[in-house]
């Protein structure tokens, strides 16, 4: 007797192979048999009309902190996803000393978007190494599976303390971080990541700690995987991380490498696939490269007390420092605007690149700028007479810096994503799950590409797209007895709708009122805290 069997379903086993109606028998968390006779359960789920896959596997998560006090990762399980990656981008939150805890909560509040409130009242920092972190999560244990990659930035604040975001390492420093990485990795640690992204600033625009880290300090970290013999690297790059260097440190592990964040820009259409191309011809010289390209768009809601999508522009960075009074002063500055425009000016893969009709006025903070919301900057700049950075700088300080705006950044030229998407050496990743509350919640990718990409666009098949979410992923974490529906698997399953699914009101968002992405934001924090 069985303890469940899953009846009549559409049977994508996540091999891309088209599916089969079948039923499943599951046994102890294990499936056991995959066919038309699949004997007695003691519970049966009637599944006619349904797809049945392997559950979503999010490579690309930042939950380090959120599982310490919620084990479930909400959203993340309520939209199909049953193993997370975490630690990725290098922010892990282990080893970490006590003295350091409070830098650490500062720099993720920035980076990643997270509520500092909800940090200091949320994690429990009952460890102090890796090893004890992964410890902590199993006693206490997890919802989904969860795979941790060991953290650049955390391991250079361990053994440089102040000195991480200021300067290169010393051979002997190397030394020490190595040893950690090593000793993350015999304790069950999934790899080793990384950024180089000039994005990822900490607390008052300090760069994250791994940004200072010179070429010998990465092939000697990144090199550390090799005495284990298993484990991903991961870096977060931008356009002026060149490709040689991370095949040059996949080549020094011998490891695969999966580099993020390949997201398809307007202004330099042709650099995600440049990317794809070095990947592809590094495969051909036997290094195992991937890219991560996302299946959202990415979309930004923030106001300009902290103007996460302008932080990339040189000109921003001393902005990052002050206080609200010096911020005003300076954004009504002619001088710093003309600096700004000059900045844009020069075209380059960054977050924004100065397409202002892809800025909108999303939530006004004074009733006579309420005629103002829904419009894209470019338009009202126009009308108004103005360049669209004067306007909505003068909107925003007009408002105390409350006025809430929205970008569709990045990632938004369907063609293009979709060649991303379908590309053989693509990861489908970069939820960021768990981060950039405050801005989005792309934690249902999955679902996105089911419903969106494969149903309603038939960008691929569905057979192809459960094979991305799956499969592909499993397999290059070397996430064994996962990622698939074969007998002696474990039973991680997704039984969905083909018709509805998506991450529309109805489904993915069904904890969010269809109507502002600010509501989300307010239901997460709910959630956060329970
Ligand atoms: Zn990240």
């Amino acid at each position: 007797m069985h303890d469940l069997i899953i009846k009549g379903a559409s049977v994508y086993d996540g091999s891309g192979k088209a599916p089969v109606q079948a039923n499943v028998a599951i046994e102890e968390g294990r499936i056991v048999a995959v066919g038309d006779d699949a004997g007695a359960a003691r519970e049966v789920v009637q599944a006619d009309g349904l797809a049945l896959m392997p559950g979503i596997i999010d490579t690309h998560t930042h939950y380090d902190a959120q599982i310490t006090w919620d084990p479930l990762v909400n959203p993340s399980p309520s939209l199909g996803v049953t193993t997370v990656v975490m630690g990725n981008c290098g922010f892990t939150i282990a080893p970490c000393r006590p003295a350091d805890r409070d830098l650490v909560m500062r720099n993720l509040t920035h980076v990643e978007g997270m509520s500092l409130d909800a940090l200091r009242s949320g994690i429990d920092w009952s460890f102090e190494s890796f090893p004890q972190y992964l410890d902590q999560l199993e006693r206490r244990g997890v919802g989904p599976n969860v795979a941790c990659f060991v953290g650049h930035s955390s391991v250079r604040t361990f053994v440089m303390r102040d000195d991480a975001a200021k300067r290169a390492a010393t051979p002997d420093e190397v030394a020490q971080m190595r040893a950690l990485v090593v000793e993350g990795m015999q304790v069950g640690a999934c790899g080793f990541s990384t950024t180089r992204n000039t994005q990822h600033n900490g607390e008052a625009g300090i760069p994250m700690p791994s940004r200072l880290a010179d070429e010998q300090e990465l092939i000697a970290l990144s090199g550390s995987l090799k005495e284990s013999g298993r484990g991903v690297l991961m870096m977060t790059k931008d356009s002026l991380t060149p490709m040689p260097l991370i095949e040059k440190l996949a080549q020094s592990a011998g490891r695969p490498y999966l580099v993020a964040a390949l997201l398809h820009s307007d202004v330099m259409p042709e650099s995600t696939f440049e990317d794809l191309a070095h990947i592809d011809a590094a495969r051909g010289r036997g290094n195992r490269l991937y890219g991560a390209v996302s299946a959202c768009p990415l979309t930004f809601e923030f106001t300009l007390h902290e103007p996460y999508v302008f932080e990339g522009l040189k000109v921003w960075q001393p902005l990052m420092k002050m206080d609200p009074p010096a911020l005003k002063k300076t954004l009504a500055d002619p001088a710093f605007r003309r600096s700004v425009k000059d900045e844009l000016s020069v075209r380059a893969r960054r977050m924004f690149n100065g397409d202002w009709q892809k800025m909108f006025v999303t939530q006004a903070a004074q009733e006579q700028n309420k005629r103002f919301e829904g419009n894209c900057i470019e338009d009202l700049a126009r009308e108004a007479g103005k360049h669209p950075l004067d306007f909505m700088l003068d909107l925003s300080l007009s408002e105390g810096l409350d006025t809430l705006f929205t970008g569709t950044l990045l990632n938004s030229d369907e063609d293009a994503v979709g060649r991303m998407l379908r590309d053989p050496n693509s990861i489908v990743s970069l939820s960021d799950a768990g981060a950039h509350l405050t801005f989005l919640c792309d934690a249902g990718f999955g679902l996105h590409l089911l419903g969106h990409w494969s149903r309603d666009l038939q960008a691929l098949s569905t057979e192809h797209a459960v094979r991305k979410l799956t499969a592909e992923p499993a397999a290059l974490f070397g996430i064994r007895d996962r990622g698939a529906i074969a007998p002696g698997k474990c039973a991680d399953l997704l039984l969905f709708d083909p018709a509805v699914v998506g991450r529309g009101s109805r489904s993915a968002f069904s904890i969010c009122p269809p109507a502002a992405r600010g509501s989300l934001r307010r239901d997460l924090e709910c959630t956060v805290f329970g």
